[in-house]
C-alpha cells in the first residue's frame, strides 16, 4: 500500500468514549461542583490529619484545594471529630477556601449525623460504606438514618464499597449460591459480584427511602488493577449513577502512581468514572498533595482536562552528558506549577500553554516549534548556543551561564503578552 493510496480511511481520532451518567451536585455556598453527566471528570482527595485538629486539617484541606482538588474528604470517626467539622468549615471559609468537604463515615455515621446536625450541614456530601453500617437488622435501620440525614440536609451521598470491608453476610450468601452452580465461578468473580450488588442494593434502598437518584454516587474500590477494571466495566453497564473511581490502597511512590494510572486510564478512556482519587501512601516527608498532582496528570495526559501548562522534555541520551537541560526542564516545570494558584485568575487560559525543553539538535528544534515556546539546548559537541522558538518561529538564541534564568523570563513575558488581561490573543 503506498502513501498516496486515496482509498485509505482516516484513522479514528484518539479520544475517550462519552460518559453516560446522572449528574450530582456537590455544593458549598456559591460553589457548585457537578459530578457526572457532561461535567468534567472531577478530582477528589482525602486528608490524613486528625480531624479533631481543626487548624491542621483546615491547612491540609487548603493545600489540597490549591493543588487542584475539587472536593476533599475528611474522616468523621468520633463525636470529637464531628464537633470539629463545623469549625474546620468556618476556618476554611475565613481563608476563602470554599472547596466542598465530604465526610467519611464508618460504624457510627448514623449516630454522628443525627447527633451533630451542624456537622451534617457543614459537610457537602457523605460517604457511606455499606459494609460498615451495622450487622443484621441494625444494618437497614442505621443505613436509613444516614440517608434520612442526607435528605434532611439536602446532601448527596456516595455509596462507597471497598473490598477490604465488604458486607460479609452478602459475600457468604453469594458464596453459598455459587457452591450450588454446576460450574462454580472463581472466588474473585463472586467477590466482584458481591461488590457490585452491595453498592447497587444500597443505592436502590437509598432511592426507596427518598434519595434523588442523581444525588447517589457509587464506588466499588479494589486494590488490583485488573480487578478494578473488571468491576467498573460491569458496574457501568448495570447503573447510571455517577461513579467515583479509584484504586484503593494503591501503594507508595512509583508503584502507586503507575498502578493508579494504568487502572484509571483504561476506564476513563471507556467513559467510566466521574470523579477520581489517587490513593497514594505518602513517603516520609512527601506532601499529601502528591495524590492530587498525580490525579491531575492522569486527566491531563488523557486529554480529558487541562490544569497546568505542559512541559515537553526529551529523556536525554548520550548526546547530552551534562545535567543542564534536566535542571532547566525541572526548574521550568516547578515554576509553572508553583505559579498556577496565582495565574489561574490572573492569566485565564494559561493552563493550555505548551513549553518544550529539549536536549539537542536532533529533535530539539522540531519539538520546540510545536510548543508555544521552546528551547533547544546544545548537546555534547554542539556550539554552546540555545535557540528559542516562539509560536513556531526561531525568535532568538541564548548563550552563556544565564540560559535558565533568561528562558524563564522569556516564558513569563510570553504568558503576560498572551494571557494577560491586556494581551492581544
Ligand atoms: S533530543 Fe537529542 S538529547 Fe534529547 S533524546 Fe533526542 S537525541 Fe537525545
Amino acid at each position: 500500500m503506498s502513501a498516496s493510496d486515496m482509498t485509505l480511511a482516516p484513522i479514528p481520532l484518539g479520544e475517550p468514549a462519552p460518559r453516560r451518567s446522572l449528574q450530582a451536585r456537590v455544593v458549598w455556598g456559591d460553589r457548585v461542583v457537578t459530578v457526572g453527566g457532561d461535567a468534567p471528570v472531577r478530582v477528589q482527595s482525602m486528608t490524613n490529619t486528625d480531624t479533631v485538629d481543626v487548624i491542621g486539617t483546615a491547612i491540609q484541606v487548603k493545600e489540597l484545594a490549591l493543588a487542584g482538588s475539587e472536593m476533599v474528604r475528611i474522616t468523621v470517626n468520633t463525636p470529637e471529630a464531628a464537633a470539629a467539622v463545623p469549625e474546620i468549615r468556618a476556618q476554611l471559609d475565613r481563608m476563602q477556601i470554599y472547596v466542598p468537604l465530604i465526610g467519611d463515615f464508618h460504624y457510627n455515621g448514623h449516630r454522628l449525623l443525627t447527633d451533630f446536625p451542624e456537622m451534617a450541614q457543614a459537610l457537602s456530601k457523605y460517604r457511606i460504606n455499606p459494609g460498615n453500617v451495622g450487622k443484621g437488622d441494625k444494618r437497614d435501620r442505621q443505613f436509613g438514618m444516614m440517608i434520612e440525614a442526607a435528605i434532611k440536609h439536602d446532601k448527596p451521598v456516595r455509596i462507597g464499597v471497598n473490598w477490604g470491608s465488604l458486607d460479609q453476610d452478602l459475600l457468604a450468601q453469594l458464596m453459598d449460591q455459587n457452591a450450588q452452580r454446576a460450574q462454580p465461578w472463581e472466588a474473585r468473580q463472586v467477590m466482584y459480584e458481591a461488590l457490585i450488588q452491595s453498592a447497587l442494593d444500597s443505592a436502590a434502598y437509598a432511592v426507596e427511602l427518598g434519595m434523588n437518584p442523581a444525588q447517589v454516587l457509587i464506588s466499588c474500590k479494589v486494590s488490583g488493577v485488573q480487578d478494578l477494571i473488571a468491576v467498573y466495566r460491569e458496574l457501568a453497564k448495570r447503573c447510571d449513577y455517577p461513579l467515583h473511581l479509584g484504586l484503593t490502597e494503591a501503594g507508595m511512590a512509583t508503584k502507586g502512581t503507575v498502578a493508579s494510572s494504568a487502572a484509571l486510564a483504561v476506564l476513563l478512556q471507556q467513559g467510566i468514572g466521574d470523579t477520581i482519587r489517587v490513593s497514594l501512601t505518602p513517603q516520609p516527608g512527601e506532601a499529601r498533595t502528591q495524590e492530587v498532582v498525580v490525579a491531575l496528570e492522569i486527566l491531563q495526559a488523557l486529554g480529558l482536562r487541562t490544569f497546568v501548562p505542559s512541559v515537553t522534555a526529551c529523556p536525554g541520551c548520550g548526546r547530552t552528558t551534562s545535567t543542564t537541560f534536566q535542571e532547566l526542564a525541572k526548574g521550568i516545570d516547578d515554576y509553572l506549577r508553583a505559579s498556577m494558584p496565582l495565574w489561574r485568575a490572573k492569566y485565564p487560559g494559561v493552563e493550555h500553554l505548551k513549553v518544550a525543553v529539549m536536549g539537542c539538535i536532533v529533535n530539539g528544534p522540531g519539538e520546540s516549534k510545536h510548543a508555544d515556546i521552546g528551547i533547544s539546548l546544545p548537546g555534547t559537541g554542539e556550539a554552546p548556543a540555545a535557540p528559542v522558538f516562539i509560536d513556531g518561529e526561531k525568535a532568538l538564541t541564548l548563550r552563556g551561564e544565564g540560559i535558565a534564568t533568561e528562558f524563564q523570563a522569556l516564558v513569563e513575558q510570553y504568558i503576560e503578552r498572551r494571557f494577560g488581561t491586556s494581551g492581544t490573543s
